[in-house]
């Protein structure tokens, strides 16, 4: 059974206790949200080492994902296990294997048996690797080869999967009679495109989608609905491509919940800051209610080298708005395949926006946390502080920078206000 069918029948797993514990709520809280289709837990049953399963969807924290993965000309296992890692050690909820270099199926397997948070992927790229490297076009695969795919990313144990199924005919035509600057930016959208023209046939992931909810449900995958369409500038942002596949994926939520399939939808990308609550608020709505998964996102564009910090921007109010996952961006992001350090920073940046986010909405864990930090300032416990901090490693390395022997640090020294406040103002009143 999958975890949204023991909801249904108020059957408490494991990764439930997990998740009601880590997120400080009750049990029956998690069962109510899975049983409407408002969270998930993307948990493979064969993924028997996810000791950190999370529980993303509304009324829980939100959660971060960080991409690793091999590309063009470049594949080190050992990297990608280092960049997997560094994602555990910065508490990222979970990665996507997007490698497309290499031994795929290798590295896959290695991640998994290596990463106690879920793992996700995109089987496309597997599909579209294998004719390349079979000396063929990106695009020369079949249906069969494409569900074959999807069933060995299940058997690996990959606990959710992104499937391009809103691009259909009626969205490829939207996407002609259009005028974006940049037509497509996602990769898998772009490669399932790419076939539907070529071999002028329905996107095969929409045509086959019930067998491929078969197979997630028999491994309890989650469907992550990609957003093959998604805007990749902020002039583009919110176009009618972009809601013509948001509309084919309600249907598809649905088909998803008739099989017991639990479910979530991506989203962009690239968003002017006034018009990300609108997208928030349309995809809950058009979703009916399922979680989204936004990439960043990106409020400008012009943010190259920078990105993370873009990102952190729009993923804080995409957060407050009610984004329930958010994809991290990398300072790498648009130039170059990010290192292990860009992995950092962008996991940090992502965790930022979503603590921001938490804060925002007044949850009572976050609210706690800033409250147990403050009492830590006042009383110039810098181990508590460097305990609570999001990235504990960074703030150490800058207090140790100029070490300073009295209360306070070297920023104001003997005018440190927390003191001078203590020392004379408290008592002379
Ligand atoms: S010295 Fe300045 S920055 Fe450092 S703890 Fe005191 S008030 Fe804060």
């Amino acid at each position: 059974m999958t975890q949204w069918e023991n909801a249904i029948k108020s059957i408490i797993t494991q990764q439930m206790e997990i998740c009601a514990r880590n997120e400080d709520v009750a049990v029956e809280q998690i069962i109510r949200s899975l049983k409407n289709g408002l969270a998930v837990i993307p948990a493979n049953r064969l993924h028997t080492n996810l000791t950190l399963p999370s529980i993303i969807g509304k009324g829980f924290r939100v959660k971060v994902n960080a991409n690793i993965g091999t590309s063009f000309g470049h594949a080190d296992l050992k990297e990608e296990l280092e960049k997997l890692k560094v994602a555990i050690e910065t508490q990222a909820d979970s990665v996507m294997d997007l490698s497309t270099w290499g031994d795929l199926r290798e590295i896959r397997k290695e991640i998994l048996k290596n990463s106690p948070i879920p793992v996700g992927s995109v089987p496309i790229y597997s599909a579209s690797v294998k004719a390349f490297d079979s000396k063929k076009s990106v695009i020369d695969f079949t249906e069969e080869d494409f569900i074959n795919m999807v069933l060995s990313h299940a058997e690996d144990g990959i606990d959710f999967m992104t499937i391009h199924a809103g691009i259909t005919n009626r969205t490829l035509q939207r996407l002609r009679n259009g005028n974006r600057i940049l037509k497509m930016v996602s990769r898998g959208g772009a490669i399932i495109t790419g076939w539907m023209l070529k071999n002028g046939k329905e996107n095969p992931f929409y045509e086959h989608f019930d067998e491929i909810l078969d197979i997630a449900h028999d491994y309890d995958v989650t469907i992550s609905l990609g957003d093959g369409m998604r805007p990749g500038s902020i002039i583009d942002a919110t176009d009618p491509q972009q809601i013509e596949e948001l509309l084919e994926m309600q249907e598809l939520v649905e088909r998803a919940w008739g099989k017991g399939v639990q479910v979530m939808i991506e989203g962009p990308g690239h968003v002017p800051l006034n018009e990300i609550e609108a997208n928030v608020k349309l995809m809950k709505k058009i979703g009916k209610g399922a979680p989204i998964f936004l990439l960043g996102p990106l409020p400008t564009d012009r943010g190259v080298g920078y990105d993370h910090i873009v990102g952190a921007i729009g993923g804080a109010l995409a957060g407050y708005f009610g984004c329930d996952f958010l994809c991290y961006v990398t300072p790498s992001e648009h130039v170059s395949l990010p290192d292990i350090e860009d992995v950092r920073e962008g996991i940090v940046a992502s965790r930022i926006a979503a603590t921001v986010a938490d804060v925002a909405k007044r949850s009572k864990k976050a609210l706690e946390l800033e409250k147990q930090m403050a009492v830590a300032r006042v009383n110039f416990n810098w181990e508590k502080m460097f305990e609570l901090a999001i990235d504990s490693r960074v703030a150490l390395e800058k207090y140790s920078k100029r070490p300073y022997d009295d209360k306070g640090c070297s920023m104001c020294g003997p005018f440190c206000a927390i003191k001078v406040t203590e020392e004379f103002t408290l008592k002379g009143t």
